[in-house]
């Protein structure tokens, strides 16, 4: 692409470095942008740059937040024997919108991947075992994702939690978890949290 402007160049060049925009959907965005007010045009690259700066992660349970304690672990109204263990933000917010749910998450940011080079080391496994550690967790959901990767995670957290003397389950496999679970429909995710299966029936 011939670009008439440097900075033109170096807007279209930024945009098409995020996942699925190619260069020419980039150029599309930009030229949107400029025709934009300032003022929102402001307010659009504040919200980004605001992202990295000022987003945390709460430190019970890892989900994105905007307070070192998130909403829902702050929350008197939810039940903190219940850890439901998670890839990323995406499956919290896809349980919070089936309204089935009155635990609190784990996020553990990821799944076991070899081919990826991601081991047990890169999520966060060790912070979900020191807050059952602390003994009022009474049952783990595992509600990873029905892929190799999600299998292995499950196996993994299995073993390294099942001498802490909990109810652990999993949901009806066949949900697709993880970058998908958003698209589940609501009444289908609520049903199988509720209808959740004790794990150990699973691998029997
Ligand atoms: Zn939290």
């Amino acid at each position: 692409m011939n670009f008439s402007s440097k900075l033109l160049e170096n807007a279209v060049n930024e945009f098409s470095r995020l996942p699925g925009i190619g260069q020419k959907s980039a150029l599309r965005l930009v030229l949107h942008l400029l025709n934009q007010s300032e003022q929102d045009v402001n307010r659009f690259s504040e919200a980004m740059s605001q992202l990295k700066t000022k987003i945390k992660y709460c430190s019970e349970c890892y989900n994105i937040s905007d307070d070192q304690i998130c909403e829902i672990c702050a929350s008197h109204k939810r039940d903190k024997s219940i850890i439901c263990v998670v890839e990323d933000t995406r499956d919290v917010m896809a349980i919070e919108n089936t309204n089935q749910f009155q635990g609190v998450y784990h996020v553990i940011g990821g799944l076991i991947s070899p081919m990826d080079g991601v081991g047990p080391a890169d999520l966060r496994i060790e912070q979900l075992l020191e807050r059952l550690r602390k003994g009022e967790v009474e049952e783990i959901i595992l509600a990873l994702s029905a892929t190799m990767e999600g299998d292995t995670t499950i196996f993994y957290l299995y073993k390294k939690i099942k001498d802490f003397n909990l109810k652990i389950s999993t949901i009806a496999r066949g949900i697709a978890f993880g970058g998908e679970l958003e698209y589940v429909d609501e009444v289908t995710l609520g049903r199988s949290i509720v209808t959740r299966i004790p794990y150990e029936r699973n691998i029997a």
